[in-house]
């Protein structure tokens, strides 16, 4: 077996092989519908390798991140030490390192066809296929400054197709400002990616902070990029597949009803569309995609980067933080849940509304002890079971201005709810747990071990 360079995708499914975590599915799939069939009927257990899809020739693979544990095992820390391996790459970016030969660039299509691809059909009533784990590069050509960021492309026919960004999604401003200076902002969507370079893409940085930087500090070294062919940018160079082109802002196009994070259909409308002048490749590229909707990592890739930002913008203002978590039945956006160590009275609401005025999306926060794991839910209800009295812990704020995803959003606002499941002073007299003497519990536990 040749050996993968380790900032490659191919490494990161060879060592899921190697620890019995890969299904390679032999059978002949179908990329419309059956292949997100078999995403969904294996989601959450491990990554699928589909070998054989109808009409193409590239291999497809799915359902990377699915665990808190594969993200962990990817970035080589433990789950416990996910978080702070994210925030720290966060402070401490890597430049990337610029190689002359890249194996994403091995083959060479100008003016390429979409249908080449085997991009998967997800969801019975979206309007068309679906590119959905396409790590987007772009520069801001008057700062040079780079971007990277996942959206959705759905193909156009030839080398046209919609790109799925919100207005205040980075790209989006990019291109509206290259627009004003009478430019057309270049792009190039890489595929195939190390997991690293995708949880960096998930980060909502500052614009001009860039993200391959990140993803750089996450693999614990430089990110080795390519120059392009066609187009004024450098991508990763160990990625499958890579299109070029340019994105305008002049030309839109209706989109049709969408699958969103929180499982159901969103008509967002019109949006902008991307010209591929090339697409480079390996010879034997493997075609990547996330499972979309509520799926396990399209939630994971979302719930890591939205928890991780809000730590960090925590750490200031409330000093008792010990950890965010974005929870998987929030769908990875709605519903965050914040441990404290031992807070000062009001440091629970203090940081409800830290993380409303932080992300706008989450609309429900728990708070809970240090001694609480915030990302198990079982956990966390026997927290609010136990140390949560609704007359007095519950926050309801009424009427803020929604996400447009919100799924219960109506006229543009959402109501908050705020949980607080610390301990207060004076609640009960007797918190101490039942249970066997320690010395007895330890005995039987040498004896068990
Ligand atoms: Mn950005």
């Amino acid at each position: 077996m040749t050996k993968h360079h380790r900032q490659s995708m191919r490494a990161w499914i060879a060592d899921r092989e190697a620890e019995g975590d890969l299904v390679r599915v032999g059978e002949s799939v179908d990329p419309v519908h059956e292949i997100a069939a078999y995403l969904i009927e294996q989601d959450g257990g491990s990554p699928l390798l589909f070998e054989a899809v109808a009409r193409h020739e590239e291999p497809v693979t799915g359902n990377h991140l699915t665990t808190r544990a594969r993200a962990a095992a990817a970035l080589g820390v433990s789950v416990d030490d996910l978080q702070g391996k994210l925030i720290d790459a966060v402070r401490y970016p890597l430049a990337p390192f610029r190689v002359e030969q890249a194996p994403c660039q091995e083959v060479v299509i100008e003016n390429p066809d979409l249908k080449l691809l085997p991009i998967p059909t997800f969801f019975e009533h979206e309007t068309g296929p679906y590119i959905s784990a396409g790590a987007i590069v772009a520069r801001d050509t008057a700062t040079g400054r780079g971007n990277l960021s996942i959206a959705r492309l759905k193909p156009l026919g030839g080398n046209r197709a919609f790109i799925g960004i919100a207005p205040n999604h980075h790209l989006a401003v990019l291109a509206r400002a290259a627009k004003e200076r009478g430019e057309r902002l270049e792009i190039a969507v890489t595929l195939g990616n190390h997991p690293a370079v995708m949880l960096a893409a998930c980060f909502y940085l500052g614009l001009g902070d860039d993200e391959m930087e990140v993803a750089g500090a996450l693999l614990g070294e430089p990110l080795e990029t390519v120059r392009c062919h066609g187009v004024d940018l450098a991508v990763p160079a160990h990625c499958e597949i890579v299109l070029e082109g340019v994105l305008d802002p002049d030309e839109t196009v209706e989109e049709g009803p969408v699958s969103e994070f929180h499982g159901m259909y969103e008509r967002y409308g019109a949006g902008y569309v991307v010209t591929f002048s090339s697409m480079t490749r390996r010879s034997d590229a493997i075609f990547q995609c996330v499972l979309p909707g509520y799926g396990a990592e399209h939630i994971l890739l979302g719930a890591e980067a939205i928890a991780a930002g809000l730590a960090r913008s925590l750490r200031g203002p409330v000093s008792s933080l010990r950890e965010v978590a974005v929870t998987a039945g929030g769908a990875g956006r709605l519903h965050a849940v914040v441990s404290l160590d031992q807070p000062r009275p009001g440091a629970a609401r203090k940081a409800i509304f830290a993380i409303w005025g932080a992300v706008n999306l989450i609309k429900q926060v728990t708070v809970v002890d240090g001694d609480v794991d915030p990302w198990d839910p079982v956990a966390v209800e026997h927290a609010v079971a136990n140390r949560m009295d609704p007359a007095r812990d519950l926050i309801v704020v009424p009427g803020v201005q929604a996400d447009r995803a919100e799924p219960m959003e109506k006229d543009g606002v959402i109501s908050k709810l705020g949980i607080d499941a610390t301990i207060h002073h004076g609640d009960r007299a007797d918190w101490t747990k039942a249970s066997p003497p320690q010395n007895v519990l330890d005995r039987v536990r040498q004896r068990l071990s």
